[in-house]
């Protein structure tokens, strides 16, 4: 066969010379992006529809975001925090403002930003709920995604995050998501609980939206047992899916925010735990800390990516057009026998593919949708998310929507 995109070929034999195997990404090599667009080597066009799994909300290389980048890169990029810095007070200030919380922890990845909420649940339950030494337990959910350190696999139940990466850490409860009496009743049977880390919407397990008043009954339920809601917004949050934060849909304020991903627009890696003064106020100087947290280039970029945000209105966007999207994607599903339903909030959703006897269907329509100029990732086999930038038009969107049906339509016989 004739090879039509020779600079993409030899660019892709090079990753998998040379880099290690743990990633398996669709056949293309993407060389620059602006807004919902992006381009491989060869100057073909794609919408994205991954968006690097949400931290690109705000639209590829958006002008602000960049401009902030370059003209504090030319500044001051990293002090450590041996130092005080000219611009973390005032992201540290604004991001607090903007979410509702009194305190602040940044970090860089959203794996960090776990790790760090999981030490200072643990702490705080030592020195203010008073468990004894090495007994705290946190509650997490079955089929969760929280990241790849050892600790965060320790409690996943996915075996490709978990196998042979052992010894685990140990300290977690495992429950099924979106089942409140499992943890009303873990909560009545173990005095040791000091958290409750939970995804408001699933997002690897591919858009998984638990109940209407499920996060509303957990969080009232950790409260009435002196338990620390931590919600892990990282792929949810930053108006991903309609709201600010996807707990806006149920008035709830968790106890400890994890964000990441969107929070830097994608422009550098950027994470922040947020919660109360009280439970922030148990870590000391030398108990916790990275040496790029809380730069003053990342702390740039971050207000720059949250005003954004709202300067274009991203969460009534993507609420809007999320709706639109679904409603369109019924009626696809409901004239296919391949395409069996969609589920999702604003612009996180997922399209659940009928592969029975073609196991590796999600895989080939992506690599058709790819063909036809649409980039996404199938998840768990025989689920396609579908999350654009929240920049999306809505003639975009409805362009979209067309060469989905016409590419799931080449596939049914
Ligand atoms: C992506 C993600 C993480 C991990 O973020 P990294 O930056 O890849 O470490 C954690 N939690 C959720 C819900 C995510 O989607």
């Amino acid at each position: 066969m004739k090879d039509n995109k020779p600079a993409s070929t030899a660019l892709m034999a090079l990753e998998n010379k040379y880099g290690a195997n743990n990633y398996h990404p669709l056949p293309v090599v993407l060389d620059r992006g602006e807004g919902v667009f992006v381009w491989d080597v060869e100057g073909n066009k794609y919408y994205d529809f991954l968006s690097a799994y949400s931290a690109v909300n705000q639209g590829h290389c958006h002008p602000k975001i960049i401009n902030t980048l370059v003209e504090q890169a030319k500044k001051l990029t990293l002090t450590s925090r041996a130092f005080y810095n000219s611009r973390l007070g005032e992201f540290e200030r604004f991001v607090t403002n903007y979410f509702g919380y009194e305190k602040v922890l940044p970090m860089n990845t959203g794996a960090e930003a776990v790790e760090t909420a999981l030490k200072l649940c643990r702490k705080w339950s030592y020195e203010k709920k008073e468990l004894a030494e090495n007994t705290a337990q946190i509650v997490v959910c079955e089929n969760n995604f929280h990241g790849r350190t050892t600790t965060i696999v320790s409690f996943s139940v996915d075996p490709d995050a978990y196998t042979n990466y052992g010894p685990f850490t140990p300290g977690f409860i495992v429950i099924p998501y979106n089942d409140v009496v499992a943890l009303e009743k873990v909560l009545n049977e173990n005095k040791n609980i000091a958290g409750f880390l939970v995804e408001p919407i699933q997002g690897e397990a591919g858009a998984y939206v638990p109940d209407d008043g499920y996060l509303s009954k957990c969080y009232e339920l950790c409260n009435q047992h002196n338990v620390l809601f931590i919600a892990d917004e990282v792929q949810t949050g930053i108006a991903r899916t309609g709201k600010l934060l996807a707990c806006d849909y149920e008035n709830v304020h968790p106890d400890i925010l994890i964000l990441g991903k969107a929070l830097s627009g994608g422009v550098y890696p950027v994470s922040a735990v947020l919660s109360s003064a009280e439970i922030m106020d148990v870590f000391h100087p030398g108990q916790h800390g990275s040496t790029f947290g809380g730069n003053p280039l990342a702390a740039a970029i971050a207000i720059s990516a949250l005003e954004v945000i709202k300067d274009e209105k991203l969460a009534e966007n993507a609420h809007a057009l999320g709706q639109i999207f679904r409603t369109e994607m019924r009626k696809v599903c409901d004239n296919s026998h391949l395409a069996s339903f969609v589920r999702g909030k604003g612009l996180l959703n997922a399209l659940v593919i009928n592969n029975e006897g073609h196991k590796n269907l999600a895989w080939d329509i992506c690599l058709k949708l790819l063909e036809n100029g649409l980039l996404a990732k199938p998840t768990h086999m025989n689920i396609i998310r579908f999350a654009p930038p929240l920049v999306i038009t809505k003639e975009q969107l409805l362009d979209c929507l067309g060469v989905i049906s016409r590419t799931i339509a080449e596939f049914e016989s």
